[in-house]
């Protein structure tokens, strides 16, 4: 069965499909810079080989730029399917679902009102996830599903997902710890099931997704108890290109030295923090590069990372009592044997110890760096965002 998924972002969309259950990848690509003159289409499709096509030409609306890759996964050259009619379900990626959602969700209008109700939550992500699955309802008439990051976090118990502020701004605005990149933190769990050959329920894992955006979870029997991004993805560890946590008084500090707005500070912690503030690159491999190099707010920046990753392990260490696995994935956690060794360094008291050998090793399936000494396995697992929504798109529309 063929399921389509996609990702609306405010100018772009990725999308993926996929031939289920086997979670064959039949084509994959990116429609970027929608609404401006210069939009680009870039088509993945696999045959008996891998192909791509670029398309660049204005692509006005998401509407016109979903249709356009509608027509080309059915094109007789570039495409892998005979007729639209060949997909039957369509999985899209919402960014909140606030309380709302704790499941992946079969999309109808009360669905809808909802996901709009929680854009105060994600003013620049729910939109476009919305305006995402209107145009796929406009073209496709199949069912099609919602899956929140932030559904996997629902677990988390109100002592861990409070802030400690008055309560009335709870009950009026909704503002506590969600949580996000739900969807890889589940994935990854269960692929580590899998890998150690247990079932997930009877586990307990540290997850550590480094990408551009960051988080760690606290996984324990299978259910998220506790995640470093809060009620929005700006808390937390170390990220491209925002802070994570910083002292809540540095807003209004900046705001009288600097008078910044309040829209000013938010961009600055949002687009200019983060490992970009702290040494003017955001790309984890050329700050590596520069670290090597001598720069020394590169080397700066990696420390930072580095110990700030250490200091939730260590605080989910103790919320979980018992780690069976710390797992590593995205970008900079799949593909980085220095985060991995800097971040786990010195950990060896809490059973947690990697083997350089192991974690020099790159593989595109998951494996296990640990010393055979160390108590708490470590695990490396490619996360796959895109089959995790695939297969619970599967699992919606076949109940
Ligand atoms: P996104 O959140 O945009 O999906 P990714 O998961 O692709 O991000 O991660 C992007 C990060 O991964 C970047 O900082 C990039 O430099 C880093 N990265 C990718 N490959 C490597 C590598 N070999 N070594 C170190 N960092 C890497």
């Amino acid at each position: 069965m063929k399921i389509l998924v996609i990702n609306t972002g405010s100018s772009s969309i990725k999308y993926q499909l996929f031939d289920m259950p086997e979670g064959t990848v039949m084509a994959s690509g990116l429609v970027e810079r929608i609404g401006e003159s210069n939009s680009v289409l870039t088509h993945k499709y696999f045959k008996d080989e891998a192909y791509t096509h670029r398309i660049e030409q204005a692509i006005t609306d998401h509407k016109e730029g979903l249709n356009l890759v509608v027509n080309l996964l059915c094109d007789s050259t570039h495409g892998v399917l005979q007729d639209t009619s060949e997909i039957k379900g369509v999985g899209h990626r919402v960014v909140h679902g606030g309380e709302t959602f704790q499941q992946p969700t079969l999309i109808d209008e009360p669905v809808i009102a909802a996901i709009e109700a929680n854009i105060p939550l994600a003013p620049l992500h729910n939109p476009a996830n919305l305006t995402g699955i209107e145009v796929a309802r406009s073209i496709f008439s199949v069912p099609q599903v919602a899956i929140f990051d932030t559904a996997f976090h629902q677990s988390i118990p109100p002592y861990a997902y409070h802030y400690a502020l008055p309560h009335e701004l709870y009950e009026t605005y909704r503002i506590r710890r969600y949580g996000f990149h739900g969807t890889s933190h589940m994935f990854v769990a269960k692929a580590a099931a899998q890998f150690l050959g247990r079932p997930k329920d009877e586990l307990n894992f540290i997850t550590i997704h480094l990408g551009n955006g960051a988080s760690i979870a606290a996984i324990q029997n299978g259910q998220s108890v506790d995640t470093s991004m809060g009620m929005t993805p700006l808390e937390g560890i170390i990220m491209g290109t925002r802070s994570g946590d910083i002292d809540p008084a540095i807003h209004s500090y900046l705001a009288k030295q600097t008078g910044k707005s309040i829209q000013e500070i938010d961009t600055l912690l949002n687009k200019q923090s983060g490992l970009k503030g702290i040494c003017g690159s955001n790309d984890m491999r050329d700050i590596l590069v520069q670290r090597e190099e001598g720069n020394a707010l590169a080397k700066l920046a990696v420390e930072m990372y580095s110990y700030r990753i250490k200091k939730y392990i260590g605080a989910y260490f103790a919320v979980l009592g018992k780690v069976d696995s710390l797992i590593f994935t995205a970008g900079i956690g799949q593909n980085s044997k220095e985060i991995r060794s800097e971040v786990c360094q010195g950990l060896k008291g809490l059973g947690i110890e990697i083997d350089s050998d192991k974690n020099a090793n790159r593989s595109d399936s998951p494996q296990a760096i640990q010393t055979t000494d160390s108590p708490v396995k470590i695990l490396v697992i490619p996360t796959n965002e895109e089959l995790e929504i695939a297969e619970e798109t599967l699992e919606v529309i076949s109940t």
